[in-house]
This record gives structure tokens, C-alpha cells and sequence, in this order.
């Protein structure tokens, strides 16, 4: 491991910037965001330190089948559990597109290693480990130390405030040039409105605490979503359920429908109301009498622990107002997020604007006045609003991720995403979409794989 660590620092020499450049920072979580973000500002020559709330590294890859005491995640006194993961997760980027750019995340020949295309969630966790110690990460790490406050001092400089998790009493306080936050944001649960809710009777959970099929069995069950984990539950759980209706924004039939292949998943539209009799109404006209119903809803950002006294917010879920997703202006640079975008590649954006951050943070890149980020934000917005675009998809990217990662790249000197990750981005998209029980397992784009294969030669010693 230390030749291999040696190998990648040769590839990679830490910047020599000059010493009044070099920032004291603070990056809060060491899931793919934290760690890659502190590889960023390490090579850059900043001086780190991240904070991280578990007692392992890699945040939502940290699969445990513990769940929260409130099944929904309403209770604000409720212990967190951070990860979403279920138990079968494999996941749903070939590991080809999934990786960092500069460290393949390629099958490796070792027992105990998952080689599959789109391996289980503990092949990722495994991948993170070996990042994390190639690159030197792990002693940057304070585990077990959840931040508590961040806030801006009269002296320009960030107080962070972090206490031990199990007693609660807060350890330390300290001062740094700059904070970056990297909490993830797939732990707060996101509820739909359903009318008549709080009379009804049955049970709910949240896909936050979704980790095995078994409590499901013989149950009729009403899944709200339609989104990636939605199609993958849905399936799990009809395996031993009774019925399981899916009822989602995206159904396109005004009329229940039996999912194709499926003889106990009906397709519904949205929930009209619930009632005290166990009773589902859906907008289609049908109703059914549901045992359960399972949000999978997606999650709210959340930094309970951030204090800027109300510049930056989070409103229908939309973090902000923030430069390029990434610099609030009137903090720029000193502080930032990373991971927020969604419907993306998460760990080659964070690459991305990890390295961004490092640079500006160094003088080596420069941002826009605040005037022009602030007119830059404003102009995004309105062209959402214009759009009719809810706020809560400000974070969204999808087709213009790549735009995005290229402007970011642009930013830092790097080259532009290959060719072939966007490619393949693109087909795994369409077949996740169309062949969601087989895409993990067939596919048809080996030339894309072998393209890929002759770039992370030059990064594989
Ligand atoms: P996280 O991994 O959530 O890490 C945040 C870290 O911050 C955690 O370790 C947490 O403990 C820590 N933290 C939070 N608050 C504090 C605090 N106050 N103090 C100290 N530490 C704190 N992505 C893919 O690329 N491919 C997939 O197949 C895929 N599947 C997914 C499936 C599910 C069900 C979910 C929920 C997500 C999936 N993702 C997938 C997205 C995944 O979340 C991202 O890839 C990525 O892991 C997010 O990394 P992160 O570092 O931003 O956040």
C-alpha cells in the first residue's frame, strides 16, 4: 500500500503554493464528498481536518440495518441513523462512470471483493477505504465527532464546534479560514402531503429506514414514489407481499394498471386521500385498503449545525443562494458545499468542485465579484422561474451535469469529462429506465468499457 500510495503522490505532487496561500479548513463529513474534498485541498497544500459524526468513513455507503426509533423521521428527538442504504442495494451507475476520474473504481482481484459491474453497496465502501488510504486521508479524520455549530466570527474566521457523539458534551471549539460541508444530503426524510393522513391508521415508513423485505410479507402495501430506490423496493417487497401500489407523479394511465410481469404490482397516480377505515384513494378512482404505506420520497438538505444568521437557507429545498451550487457570495470562498447536486454522477462532481474550492480557496483560481455571482445566481433562478421550475429541482442536473462538470473543469485547468463516461452515463440512464430487473446484469456497450479501460491505464500503477 505505501508503494501504491508513493505511486499516486508522484502522479499527483501536492501543489508548492506559496505559505500565506495555504488555508486552515475544516470539512465537515467524510462520506465520497469529505474525502475526496480533502484529498483536494491536501494536493493543493491546505491544512485539513474533517470531521466525521460515525465511527467509520463513507457516509451513506455505510450500510447497517439498524432504523431510526420514528419510522417516517418526523421526530426531531429521534436518534439519526445516516445511511439510506437497504440491504440488497447494488448500485445503479456501471463502476466504470461511478468512480472518481483520477482512481479507477475497477474490480479488483482480492477475496472478499465484489467484481460485478454494479457491485453491491459494500464494494463501494471497500473503494472509499482504499481512496481514503492511498491518499492518506484516514489521519486528517476525527471520527465520532459530530459538528455541532459552524459559524462566522467577527475576526473573519470560522468557529466549528464538535462534541462526541455519546455524551453529548461539547469538546472542542476551534477556529479555521474556511469551513466546507460535505453531510450528505440522503438522511432527512422528505413526506408527501397525503389529505385525511392523520387519521389514518395503518402503518408508515420512509425508505430512509427500508432495509429488508421481511416485515412486508402478506401485507398490502402503497408505495409512494417513482424514483430509483421506488422501482427497487417496489420489486423487493412484491416478492412477499400481498399487493404492493405504486402510486407516482409519473404514472401516464388515468387508470390502475397491473405493472407487466408483475401478478401483485398495480400502477396508480397520486393518493386523493386516506381515511380512518385503512382506506386508499387514489386519483385514478380506485380504492384499496392498504396495510402500509412506504414513502419513498426522497430527503431534505439540512445543516442544523450551520448559523449565518439567515443569509443562507434552505427553502423547498433549495439550498441557497449559492454561486455554481457550491460558494454562497457574500461568504465566498470560505464557505462552501459540496455534493448538492442530484440526478448526477456524485463522486466526479465532488471531484470537480473539491478541486474548485482548493484552487480559490489558494488564489490560484478566481471567483466572480460578488455583484456578478450574485447576478449569476439570480439569472439562474429566473430562468426556473420562467420555466415553471419548482424550486425544490434548483439542485437538480441530469442532461446538464456534464455542461456543469466541464465548466468546473474549465475552472481548474482540468480536461473536460471523457467522451465515453458521458456516453455511457446517457445508455445506463435509458436502461435503468426500460429494463430495471436486468440492467445491472446485461448490457450492450463493451466498446465504451474497453474506452474506458485504455484511459485509467495511465492512473493504475
Ligand atoms: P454521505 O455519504 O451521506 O456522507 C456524509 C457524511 O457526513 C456522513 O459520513 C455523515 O456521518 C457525516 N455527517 C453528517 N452530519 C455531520 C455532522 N454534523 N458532523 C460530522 N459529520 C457529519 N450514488 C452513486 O454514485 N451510485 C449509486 O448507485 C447510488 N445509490 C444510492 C442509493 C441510495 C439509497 C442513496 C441514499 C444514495 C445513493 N447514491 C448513489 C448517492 C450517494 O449518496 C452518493 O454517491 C454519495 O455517497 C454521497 O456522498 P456525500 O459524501 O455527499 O454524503
Amino acid at each position: 500500500n505505501q508503494a501504491y500510495t508513493r505511486t499516486l503522490l508522484s502522479h499527483f505532487p501536492i501543489l508548492s503554493m506559496p505559505q500565506n496561500s495555504s488555508k486552515n479548513v475544516a470539512v465537515i463529513g467524510a462520506g465520497s464528498a469529505g474525502l475526496v474534498t480533502a484529498r483536494e485541498l491536501q494536493r493543493e497544500g491546505h491544512s485539513v481536518v474533517v470531521f466525521e459524526r460515525e465511527n467509520q468513513l463513507g457516509g451513506t455507503w455505510v450500510y447497517t440495518p439498524a432504523t431510526e426509533s420514528d419510522p417516517v423521521g418526523i421526530d426531531p428527538n429521534r436518534e439519526i441513523v445516516h445511511s439510506s442504504l437497504y440491504s440488497s442495494l447494488r448500485v445503479n451507475l456501471p463502476r466504470e462512470v461511478m468512480g472518481f476520474g483520477d482512481y479507477p473504481f475497477v474490480a479488483k482481484k482480492k477475496p472478499g471483493r465484489d467484481p460485478r459491474r454494479y457491485p453491491g453497496h459494500g464494494e463501494v465502501l471497500n473503494y472509499l477505504n482504499d481512496f481514503a488510504v492511498d491518499f492518506g486521508i484516514i489521519g486528517v479524520v476525527r471520527f465520532g465527532m459530530e459538528v455541532g455549530f459552524v459559524g462566522k466570527m467577527e475576526n473573519g474566521k470560522w468557529k466549528v464546534s464538535c462534541r462526541k457523539r455519546e455524551n453529548d458534551v461539547v469538546f472542542a471549539t476551534e477556529e479555521y479560514d474556511a469551513v466546507v460541508i460535505c453531510n450528505g444530503h440522503y438522511t432527512e426524510p422528505r413526506i408527501a402531503d397525503i389529505p385525511g393522513i392523520e387519521v389514518w391508521l395503518g402503518k408508515q415508513i420512509h425508505s430512509h429506514n427500508y432495509r429488508v423485505p421481511d416485515p412486508f410479507r402478506d401485507q398490502v402495501v402503497v408505495l409512494i414514489g417513482g424514483a430509483a430506490s421506488a422501482t427497487d423496493i417496489s420489486r423487493e417487497i412484491a416478492e412477499v407481499a400481498k399487493e404492493v401500489h405504486i402510486s407516482s407523479r409519473s404514472a401516464t394511465s388515468g387508470v390502475p394498471m397491473k405493472l407487466p410481469g408483475y401478478d401483485n404490482i398495480w400502477l396508480h397516480n397520486m393518493i386523493e386521500a386516506v381515511g380512518s377505515d385503512g382506506g386508499v384513494n387514489f386519483q385514478d378512482g380506485s380504492k384499496i385498503l392498504a396495510d402500509i404505506i412506504l414513502h419513498c420520497t426522497g430527503y431534505k438538505y439540512h445543516f442544523p449545525f450551520l448559523e449565518t444568521n439567515g443569509i443562507v437557507t434552505v427553502d423547498d429545498n433549495r439550498v441557497g443562494p449559492l454561486y455554481k451550487h457550491v460558494f454562497p457570495p457574500v461568504f465566498a470562498p470560505s464557505l462552501s458545499f459540496v455534493g448538492l447536486p442530484w440526478k448526477v454522477i456524485p463522486f466526479f462532481l465532488c471531484e470537480l468542485q473539491s478541486k474548485w474550492i482548493a484552487g480559490v480557496l489558494s488564489g490560484r483560481i478566481s471567483l466572480p465579484s460578488k455583484e456578478d455571482m450574485n447576478a449569476d445566481i439570480e439569472a439562474f433562478y429566473s430562468a426556473m422561474a420562467a420555466s415553471c421550475i419548482p424550486k425544490r429541482y434548483t439542485h437538480n442536473m441530469d442532461d446538464s451535469q456534464f455542461d456543469y462538470d466541464d465548466w468546473l473543469a474549465a475552472e481548474c485547468g482540468s480536461p473536460p469529462s471523457e467522451e465515453w463516461r458521458k456516453q455511457m452515463y446517457i445508455i445506463s440512464r435509458k436502461n435503468k429506465k426500460t429494463l430495471p430487473e436486468t440492467y445491472r446484469d446485461e448490457w450492450d456497450d463493451d466498446d465504451l468499457i474497453i474506452q474506458a479501460h485504455e484511459d485509467f491505464v495511465k492512473y493504475i500503477p
